[in-house]
């Protein structure tokens, strides 16, 4: 769901917000002025993932626009412009996800901050490992409420299993005591597997035992919670991690892509390709390593400029992991790309090169009147101890192509 409903009765707080909201987040925004227009708006759109809600409308003085959006099980913000602890508490017995008091600009980036989070919260999973009902209940509910996808375990073991069957999930929420397996066993378990930059823990533990939560931060745990705690705390600290996960997604991204063609570089090849090289090998599984050249690139550049030709290296770097998105595509180089196919038969691999060759030679490059470029390649599925000796075997077979006149494919076989 991509839309955002925005109640607010004084035209120029709505203006100036929604049009804050769709410049940092690509989303729709519909306004409302009066109850009576949220009520229809509310009837005939099914896709507000969240909902904005000034209490005190001219035809809603006492907060019924929030009763009103509850009643479709959209997440609420408030906005008040008063605020008490009653408040606070009465609020939050009515099930909002969180409230602001307009009173700065500042709130009004915190609201824009906030959507943002139960937007990409809708594309995320979280793992609770709980054993007291109650406690499970307490979480789970808040976090539902944040628009997250919510599995739960009643121990380290379960949990264990549902995070195999469940590799999608980015963040565990531990509690300590529990049968069967605890949440300090649960920690140094899932550490074996995933490190701190793929799954967040957070561990949590009871007021009078303080040592645990430092012992969780020793063990692996990312951060720790202590019970009993607000539902402002467990939404921070959440949030935090959640944050601090997508800013090292984004950093890994930067490390290891190339700027130009968005595809591999060469520092993920030997750093992350070298472990799946591995694992592929010790499994049995065949080993296709391709190295391809574009050719003649020099006369692109020298005809049309520089930068037509990073045009052209564009286009082919999205034609060829068109092509191999199941495999390893990366860019060696200058005009120079690689592709390692995992347990995919030598034949079948071969085949799909050949189909890359002709549809790269049919494509035409846009520089304004068609283009046309042809490669050469070097395949070679004879197996080697490191990933770089069957990159140098390759690119060996790739100067072979290039000598016999390039436009071809040469192999080990
Ligand atoms: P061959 O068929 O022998 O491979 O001929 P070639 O012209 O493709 O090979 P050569 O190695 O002589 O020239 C490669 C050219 O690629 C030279 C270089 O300026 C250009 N090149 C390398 N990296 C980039 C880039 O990022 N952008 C652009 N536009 N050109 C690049
Ligand atoms: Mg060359
Ligand atoms: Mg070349
Ligand atoms: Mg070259």
């Amino acid at each position: 769901m991509n839309k955002i409903l925005l109640i607010e009765d004084s035209m120029m707080i709505s203006r100036a917000l929604s049009a804050n909201i769709r410049k940092e987040l690509n989303v729709e925004v519909d306004s409302a002025y009066t109850l009576a227009d949220a009520k229809a708006r509310l009837a005939s759109n099914h896709d507000y993932f969240a909902a904005l809600v000034d209490l005190t409308l001219p035809d809603a003085p006492d907060g019924e626009a929030l009763d009103e959006v509850l009643q479709w099980h959209i997440p609420a913000i408030v906005m008040t412009a008063s605020f008490s602890e009653e408040k606070r508490d009465e609020l939050l017995e009515r099930g909002l996800v969180d409230y602001i008091i307009k009173d700065s600009k500042t709130s009004f980036n915190y609201v824009v901050s906030l959507l943002r989070r139960l937007y990409l919260n809708q594309f995320i999973s979280v793992l609770v490992v709980e054993d007291s009902f109650t406690g499970m209940q307490f979480v789970t509910k808040q976090l539902r409420r944040w628009l997250l996808t919510v599995h739960e375990a009643a121990d380290g073991a379960e949990a264990l299993a549902i995070l195999n069957k469940h590799p999608e999930i980015r963040m565990i929420l531990a509690d300590y005591h529990m049968p069967v397996m605890n949440g300090m066993e649960l920690v140094k378990a899932l550490r074996e597997k995933k490190d701190k930059e793929e799954l967040a823990i957070i561990g949590i533990s009871a007021i009078n035992e303080k040592s645990l939560s430092a012992r969780f931060i020793k063990y692996g745990a990312n951060d720790f919670l202590t019970k009993p705690f607000a539902p402002e705390e467990l939404q921070c600290r959440i949030n935090h991690n959640l944050e601090t996960l997508e800013l090292l997604a984004k950093l890994r991204e930067t490390t290891y892509r190339d700027y130009l063609t968005q595809l591999f570089n060469r520092r993920y090849l030997f750093e992350k390709a070298e472990k799946q090289f591995r694992a592929a090998k010790s499994a049995g599984h065949p080993i296709t390593m391709g190295v391809m050249d574009i050719d003649h690139f020099k006369r692109i550049n020298d005809a049309h400029g520089h930068h037509a030709g990073d045009t052209v290296l564009r286009t082919i770097s999205a034609l060829f992991s068109e092509h191999f998105p199941d495999c390893i595509t990366f860019r060696l180089g200058g005009e120079e790309f690689g592709l390692i196919m995992l347990n995919i038969p030598f034949e079948v691999a071969l085949t799909r090169i050949e189909q890359f060759q002709q549809d790269l030679k049919d494509t035409p490059m846009n520089l304004g009147h068609p283009v046309y470029v042809t490669a050469s390649f070097g395949v070679t599925d004879e197996l080697a101890d490191q990933l770089d000796e069957m990159l140098q075997a390759a690119d060996r077979l790739l100067y072979q192509a290039k000598q016999q006149g390039r436009d071809r494919i040469c192999t080990n076989n």
